[in-house]
């Protein structure tokens, strides 16, 4: 039986991520999912990669942002089309006794791809002239939500009700057996 786990997408290629410049972060992060690549391919598992919705709206240069901000009908949408054909082949796996689908790993902290955690604030409009910009920055914190590409995952898989069939887990450099035990 071949087991397969589905991934967001910068788990295995990390030029689609926001430019970062904690460097602690960044290490700790890439200590983890080098380890967690690696236990999946040693142990035979095959990797499905979820598509990045923020790379395909807003490119390579985009700013980091805060779940707030996703959390409106155009970038569900988006994240809906472009999870609509992993879906399908989600069911098809699940639907043949030769495969077993292990899950699905996302990114804590990313305003789209956290499952336990996702960064909050109220961010908007420009930085020209503004105010307070440090205070406005600052006041983004890590909440148990999750971000909005996994919410619309979520929902869509509720819709096929195949939400109690795959387990749903995230890539976090804190807590990081909750990705390895699912390559293990
Ligand atoms: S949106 Fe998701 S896949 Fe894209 S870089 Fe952020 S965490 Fe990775």
């Amino acid at each position: 039986m071949k087991k397969i786990i589905f991934v967001s997408h910068c788990i295995l290629n990390t030029a689609s991520k926001v430019v970062l410049y904690n460097q602690r972060e960044i290490d700790a992060e890439e200590a983890l999912r080098l380890k967690f690549v690696s236990t999946a391919l040693n142990n035979g598992i095959q990797i499905v990669q979820l598509p990045c919705p923020e790379f395909t709206l807003y490119g390579s240069r985009r700013w980091g942002h805060v779940s707030n901000q996703f959390d409106n009908p155009f970038f569900r949408q988006h994240s809906r089309k472009i999870l609509e054909p992993f879906i399908q082949q989600l069911k098809e796996y699940l639907s043949n006794d030769s495969f077993q689908v292990l899950g699905i790993v996302g990114i804590d902290g990313s305003p789209s791809c956290g499952v336990d955690y996702t960064c909050e604030a109220d961010w908007y409009g420009s930085f020209e002239g503004r105010h307070g910009l440090q205070e406005t920055l600052d006041s983004a914190r890590l909440v148990n939500r999750k971000g909005i590409f996994m919410d619309v995952l979520t929902e869509m898989l509720k819709e096929e009700h195949l939400d109690d069939k795959v387990t749903v887990r995230s890539l976090y450099a804190g807590e990081p057996d909750k990705c390895l035990d699912l390559v293990r």
